[in-house]
């Protein structure tokens, strides 16, 4: 690879300075480092990544923008420290109730460093031509009757021509094997669908994230709550029509847990204060609505029939005053009409 392939590799014209140099070669290999890139690509342009740096770095070309040389501090993949990591990015996954009361989710994870042998790279170079290829990078490809048939990238130089080996330490991995880490974090009450919480990584110590975490909050639609802004949940529940109009309790679902409501016949609206949604993290909670929908049976039992008429006489005994008054005027009504009829 010429060095100005080098410089395209990383996305850069070759008057490129040292230090654009470095920053592209650091943004390129945070988004194609295999740990976060599931491109089946990204291990073979990981080390293309690596290698033009390598090569602009050995011919001399990390240039202060001054015209100097900037020499040489490679950069590392991820600063050794903890504190100075990039923070792992994790979603949690959260029911509305989780979101609204709070809980504490463990999370697991697996986390590499970059080898330090080779600095993430997977091989070192150990100058000179590749002896596979002579050089070139290419293979000539043969067809079945041995033609020439187009060439292939070189295996064992991934095609940059220069001859290297496998790093001993990572066996051309690149990274160290993982380690897996495991911490309770705990959620405020009040998360929305998408906040992002901070987690301070537990730096050295064995089990814990080497860096921190940045958890990106996920709450999952309710089957019967509905949340507002301002905190309201709203919910619709149907009800007996019967326990309706007799004024039954019922229990009804809060983000806390089930509880009582008195049914009331004239009402079909309750309001449950403070029973909604944290109106901010770790704030009170908004109110909660419960809109009840009476069922009544589309058809009627005998026995239901004959109950329902035991009712209607009841009522029939002592009708209600506006019945009254409704059925005098009706009464009038119809009076009227014949009149004008004769
Ligand atoms: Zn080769
Ligand atoms: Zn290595």
């Amino acid at each position: 690879m010429a060095t100005e392939n080098a410089f395209a590799e990383l996305g850069l014209a070759s008057d490129a300075t040292g230090s654009e140099v470095k920053a592209a070669w650091r943004r390129l290999v945070s988004q194609w480092h295999p740990d976060r890139n599931d491109n089946a690509d990204a291990v073979a342009k990981m080390q293309r990544i690596n290698q033009a740096f390598e090569e602009i770095r050995r011919a001399g070309l990390l240039r202060a923008a001054s015209g100097g040389v900037d020499e040489d501090e490679t950069p590392k993949h991820e600063p050794a420290s903890g504190r100075q990591r990039r923070p792992i990015s994790r979603k949690v996954k959260l029911t509305l109730e989780e979101a609204a009361m709070g809980c504490i989710k463990v999370m697991r994870g697996k986390v590499t460093e970059p080898c330090s042998t080779c600095a993430g790279a997977g091989h070192r170079v150990l100058g000179g031509n590749c002896a596979h290829c002579g050089g070139s990078g290419a293979i000539p490809k043969r067809s079945f009757f041995g033609w020439p048939a187009g060439v292939t990238e070189c295996e064992a130089c991934l095609g940059g021509g220069i001859a290297r080996q496998l790093c001993p330490a990572c066996e051309g991995a690149g990274k160290t094997a993982a380690r897996s880490y495991k911490v309770n974090v705990r959620i405020p009450s009040g998360v929305r669908h998408g906040d992002l919480l901070h987690v301070g990584g537990g730096h050295s110590h064995k089990n814990l994230p080497p860096a921190d975490l940045e958890i990106r909050v996920e709450v999952a639609p309710h089957a019967f709550f509905q949340l507002d802004d301002d905190g309201t949940i709203r919910c619709e529940i149907p009800v007996d029509g019967f326990a309706w109009i007799a004024n039954r309790p019922i229990q009804v679902p809060t983000v806390a847990g089930p509880q009582a409501l008195q049914l009331q016949r004239d009402r079909l609206s309750y309001r449950l204060d403070g029973q909604g949604f944290p109106i901010e993290r770790r704030g009170s909670r908004g109110d909660q609505w419960i809109t009840v929908l009476p069922i009544f049976p589309d058809t009627l039992s005998t026995d239901q029939e004959i109950l329902l008429d035991q009712l209607l006489a009841t009522s029939a005994q002592a009708p209600d005053a506006r019945l009254r008054n409704w059925n005098r005027g009706m009464r009038a009504w119809e009076r009227g009409l014949s009149g004008r009829s004769r």
